[in-house]
C-alpha cells in the first residue's frame, strides 16, 4: 500500500504545485505592466487634487478600471471609486485600499512630472486656510493608486482562473475632508463599501521614506490615534506694566505646556503601553507688546495607541490645564476636535499566515515592529474586518545618502521600481489568501 500512498501524496503535491504554477507568470506580467503603471502614476502625480475634490482623479481611476473590465461604482463618499473583479472560480472577497487625495503643499522635487497645480485650501491649516496653495501628492497616494491598478491589471488578465473576487477601494479625503464636510474611510464604510460583496480581509500599503521595496509591518497595533486638541486659557486683559490688575494667561499657558509632558513621562505606565505623544503645534495670544492678553489658545496633536489611552489622556490634559489655571485665578478648557483618527490594528493571525508571502516578494528583509505614531484611517476598515496595513520604503537610490524628505514634505519622492514590489506583494497576498479558502 505504501507505494500507492506515496504516489497519491506525490500527485497531491504535483497538483498543488500546478495550481501555484498557474500564476507562475505573475512576475513576468507585472514586469510587462510596469511601464504603464509608472506612466499612470506620473500622470496622477502631475494632477493632484485635495480631499473630497478628487474629481479628475476619480474619473481617471474609473476609466482605467472599466478598460480592465471591472465593475465600477463611483461617487461613493463624495468622490470614491470601487472596482470589482469577479474571478471565474469561487472564493473569498479580498479588498485592497488606496487613497485619492493629495496635500496642500508646493512641490519642490524638480521632477519632470512635478505638480504645478494650485487650489484653494479648505482644510485645517491655519496659515493657508481659504488661500490658494500648491497641491502635491506628498503622501504617496499616487503610488498607492498606481499599485492598486497594477494589481487589477495582472489579475484581470487571468480572471477566469481567479479563485475569488477582488474589490479595489479608492477612497477620498484620507488626509481629512475640508472643514465642515464629512469624508474618508468612515463615510466609505457608512455608504456600504464593506458590503455587496463583503470583503473577508483588506490589505493596504503606505509608502514611506526608507530602503526602496523594504516592508515594515506590525503583528498587532499598527497606526496611532491622532487627535487635534484646542485649549483656551482665559485670564483678564490688562496693561503690561500692572499685571496684578488683571490675570495673565501667558505664564499659565507656559506652565500647562510643560506640565502636559509629565503625562507621558510620569503618569503613563510605560511597561504596559507605549507612551502617548502630546505636541503643541500652535500658540496664539495677544495683539500688542505691552498688553497682557485675555486669552491664550493652544492647538496641538495627541497620538495615542488605544481607545482607552485616548480618552485617558484627554481627561489628564483637562485636569492639568484646569488646575494650573485655577491656581492663578484663570480658567481653561481643553477639547479634541471631531473627525480624527482612531488607532489601527493588524490581524495577528492573518499577518502570521501571509508574512512568508511578503518575505518571498520583498527585495529587502521584512521588518516587524510594534507600530508607528503615524495615523491612517485604514484603521476604520481593519476595525470591521481583518486587515494588514504595511509600510513600504520608496526612497530613490539617488537620494539614499541625502537628508531625508519624509512623506508630507515638499521633496518627497517615490522610486518607480518599488511599485513592482508593491504590486507583487498585494497580488501574491491576494492569491495566497484566495487559494487557501
Ligand atoms: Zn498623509
Ligand atoms: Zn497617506
Amino acid at each position: 500500500m505504501l507505494p500507492f500512498r506515496l504516489a497519491g501524496f506525490a500527485l497531491l503535491l504535483v497538483s498543488g504545485a500546478v495550481a501555484a504554477e498557474d500564476w507562475g507568470d505573475l512576475d513576468a506580467r507585472i514586469a510587462k505592466a510596469l511601464p504603464g503603471v509608472i506612466e499612470l502614476r506620473h500622470q496622477i502625480h502631475q494632477h493632484p487634487e485635495l480631499g473630497n475634490r478628487e474629481v479628475q482623479t476619480a474619473e481617471r481611476i474609473a476609466r482605467r478600471l472599466r478598460e480592465l473590465g471591472l465593475e465600477v461604482q463611483t461617487g461613493v463618499a463624495h468622490t470614491g471609486v470601487v472596482g470589482i473583479l469577479r474571478g471565474g472560480k469561487p472564493g473569498p472577497v479580498v479588498a485592497i485600499r488606496a487613497e485619492l487625495d493629495a496635500l496642500p503643499l508646493t512641490e519642490q522635487t524638480g521632477l519632470p512630472y512635478a505638480s504645478s497645480v494650485r487650489a484653494k485650501d479648505e482644510g485645517g491649516d491655519f496659515r493657508t486656510r481659504g488661500k490658494e496653495v500648491g497641491v502635491m501628492h506628498a503622501c504617496g497616494h499616487d503610488a498607492h493608486m498606481a499599485m492598486a491598478l497594477g494589481v487589477a491589471e495582472v489579475l484581470a488578465a487571468r480572471r477566469d482562473e481567479l479563485p475569488g473576487t477582488l474589490k479595489l477601494i479608492f477612497q477620498p479625503a484620507e488626509e481629512g475632508p475640508p472643514l465642515g464636510e464629512s469624508g474618508g474611510a468612515k463615510q466609505m464604510i457608512e455608504e456600504g463599501v464593506l458590503q455587496n460583496p463583503a470583503p473577508a480581509v483588506i490589505f493596504g500599503i503606505h509608502v514611506t521614506a526608507g530602503a526602496s521595496g523594504g516592508f515594515t509591518l506590525s503583528r498587532t497595533r499598527t497606526t496611532a490615534a491622532a487627535d487635534t486638541f484646542v485649549a483656551r486659557i482665559k485670564g483678564r486683559q490688562t496693561h503690561a506694566a500692572f499685571p496684578w490688575t488683571g490675570i495673565d494667561p501667558v505664564p499659565v499657558a507656559a506652565q500647562t505646556i510643560l506640565a502636559w509632558q509629565t503625562i507621558p513621562s510620569r503618569q503613563s505606565n510605560l511597561s504596559v503601553l507605549p507612551a502617548p505623544v502630546i505636541s503643541v503645534g500652535r500658540i496664539e495670544a495677544g495683539d500688542r507688546h505691552n498688553i497682557i492678553p485675555a486669552e491664550v489658545r493652544l492647538e496641538g496633536s495627541v497620538r495615542t495607541v488605544s481607545d482607552e489611552q485616548r480618552e485617558d489622556v484627554l481627561q489628564r490634559m483637562r485636569r492639568t490645564a484646569e488646575k494650573i489655571a485655577e491656581a492663578s485665578g484663570a480658567s481653561a478648557e481643553v477639547d479634541y476636535l471631531p473627525g480624527n483618527y482612531r488607532a489601527g490594528y493588524n490581524d495577528t493571525a492573518l499577518v502570521d499566515r501571509l508574512l512568508p508571502v511578503l518575505e518571498s516578494v520583498s527585495t529587502v528583509p521584512v521588518k516587524v515592529d510594534s507600530g508607528t505614531y503615524g495615523a491612517d484611517d485604514f484603521a476604520e476598515y481593519a476595525r470591521q474586518i481583518p486587515g494588514i496595513f504595511m509600510r513600504m520604503g520608496v526612497t530613490p537610490k539617488a537620494l539614499a545618502d541625502k537628508p531625508v524628505w519624509p512623506t508630507h514634505s515638499p521633496g518627497f519622492q517615490v522610486d518607480d521600481g518599488a511599485l513592482a514590489v508593491g504590486i507583487r506583494a498585494l497580488a501574491r497576498m491576494t492569491l495566497s489568501y484566495m487559494q487557501e479558502h
